[in-house]
């Protein structure tokens, strides 16, 4: 909420800035004293703790299909920054394949991770923008269907566990490709069931009541199969799919990590990039 006033006034950025670093900074390192151990890690908060807190929905339709990231899971929370598998894949990515953290950089964050958030927002060279359809909970109200922003605006989209949420996820695919710069990357990822090639969807169904008998969530609309690469090639964009177990020999803290291997973002852009490791 401070963070959609403070937008309208840049030079109370800097304060803001300032003041929720120092206050997230101080708070991590408080939780890392109290949770110090060593049987996991956060490569987010750079904690070493003795225990993750289990996260998700404990339902029979999310344990009776293998959907990553989305039924209930043991060892899935950071106790320091509350950071979620999904995250830490993410910010992995972000950290070891991306110059995010080195160069200027213009950033459109949807529904943004608090944890993930306050790394990119610290970093005043990132021009930052996070958004969001719930009024206040961003500094821009946005329906990603129709994106207020000018064609070509950023170098990154960043967009989780949202698509999954929206009736015309190909609306939204092609308006984050337009406000992309060309050589932009958009980075996708939602509950993803890898026993399953099809997506699923029947949009007669509307109550909640029927989604989450449908979906096993009240607000999802689908169900997203492996088939997905090819839904958002569809929309004309490139799309390499960033999966953890082809990581995790480069990262010698991944069995502390509880990322599930198969797990994976959909890095999107408008040409054939290929991707590097730094
Ligand atoms: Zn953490």
């Amino acid at each position: 909420m401070i963070g959609s006033f403070v937008k309208n006034f840049p030079p109370l950025i800097k304060i803001y800035r300032i003041i929720t670093i120092t206050y997230y900074n101080l708070r991590y390192s408080f939780l890392r004293i109290i949770y110090q151990g060593n049987k996991h890690y956060c490569n987010l908060c750079k904690s070493h703790t003795r225990i993750f807190f289990g996260y998700g929905e404990k339902s029979d339709f999310f344990s009776e299909r293998e959907i990553i990231g989305a039924r209930f899971r043991e060892n899935a929370m950071c106790p320091c920054c509350s950071s979620l598998e999904r995250h830490r894949l993410l910010y992995d990515y972000l950290e070891n394949h991306t110059d995010i953290f080195k160069e200027s950089c213009s950033i459109l964050h949807f529904a943004a991770e608090g944890n993930i958030k306050n790394k990119l927002f610290e970093n005043t060279q990132i021009d930052y923008y996070s958004a969001d359809i719930v009024k206040n909970r961003a500094m821009y109200q946005v329906d990603i269907t129709k994106i207020p922003f000018p064609s070509q605006k950023f170098d990154y989209v960043l967009c989780n566990h949202v698509l999954q949420d929206i009736e015309d996820d190909r609306k939204a695919i092609m308006e984050m490709k337009r406000v992309l710069k060309s050589n932009g990357t958009i980075i996708l990822s939602f509950p993803l069931c890898i026993s399953q090639h099809n997506t699923y969807e029947d949009m007669e169904k509307k109550s909640f009541k029927e989604r989450f008998e449908t979906y096993g969530d009240k607000y999802h609309v689908r169900i997203y199969g492996l088939d997905v690469k090819q839904r958002i090639q569809s929309c004309g964009l490139h799309v390499q799919e960033y999966i953890w177990k082809d990581h995790i020999n480069d990262r010698p803290n991944h069995m502390l990590m509880s990322i599930h291997e198969k797990d994976r973002l959909f890095v999107c852009s408008l040409s054939n990039q290929e991707m590097s490791e730094d």
